[in-house]
């Protein structure tokens, strides 16, 4: 039996620096249903707001279900108010606002079990972005763990909130945005600050953040925007 030829080997071609394979979650023009949970009003806009917008902004269709699980009285509007601006020019957007005791989430823990249950029931995502796993703040690394304890078959993308205890990890996942860096969530993150629900200090924070992110993505350009881990 004759050998069979192999065909001429083809030799990768040259990669520059900031060349990186994008993650291909969805196309231009594809539909994509999205499960956003955060603890407290402005997780997912700190956390995940460069991707959401970023999605949004080279044509992905998203369905977005934007689950936050704390926010009573006026924080409960500012929620609502933060998460129509972002999603604006979204396919389609359900607000989901719970009204768990904030800083108290791992004492709650089998009534948000049950809100979780229930969250599943009502959606089905082809991905969720939550909090990381690690994160030092107990309500987030609580949401982070019944995430993955209830939505067992899914995709799920951890986010990171830079604050005071100095948790950021290590990110193997990153989405860059076309714009510089911040230039599609800053001005919703600014709307945060001039409602007063955002500590000003964390605005310039997360603009310097992105230039070591831009460094760990291999990203030398100011491109790449935000951060994430799986
Ligand atoms: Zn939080």
């Amino acid at each position: 039996m004759a050998a069979q030829r192999c065909s001429a080997v083809r030799r990768p071609r040259s990669r520059k620096a900031g060349d990186m394979r994008h993650m291909g979650i969805a196309r231009p023009g594809e539909r994509l249903s999205v499960l956003c949970i955060g603890a407290h009003p402005d997780d997912i806009e700190i956390g995940a707001g460069a991707t959401i917008l970023g999605w949004i902004d080279r044509g992905v269709h998203l369905d977005v279900h934007w689950a936050v699980l704390s926010a009573t009285g006026r924080r409960r509007e500012e929620a609502h108010a933060s998460a129509k601006s972002f999603l604006a020019t979204a396919h389609s957007a359900t607000i989901d606002v719970a009204n768990f005791q904030d800083g108290f989430f791992p004492y709650q823990g089998a009534d948000i079990k049950a809100w979780f249950e229930q969250l599943r029931r009502r959606t089905f995502p082809d991905v969720i972005l939550c909090h990381w796993h690690n994160d030092a703040h107990q309500d987030h690394r609580q949401v982070s763990s019944l995430t993955w304890n209830t939505f067992r078959d899914h995709p799920i993308l951890e986010y990171e909130i830079p604050k005071w205890d100095g948790d950021l990890g290590q990110p193997n996942v990153y989405f860059p945005t076309r714009a510089p860096p911040g230039a599609l969530w800053l001005p919703a993150v600014q709307g945060l600050v001039r409602r007063g629900n955002l500590p000003e200090p964390r605005t310039p924070a997360r603009c310097g953040m992105s230039r070591p992110r831009r460094i760990c993505g291999g990203l030398p350009r100011p491109k790449a925007d935000i951060a994430m881990t799986t």
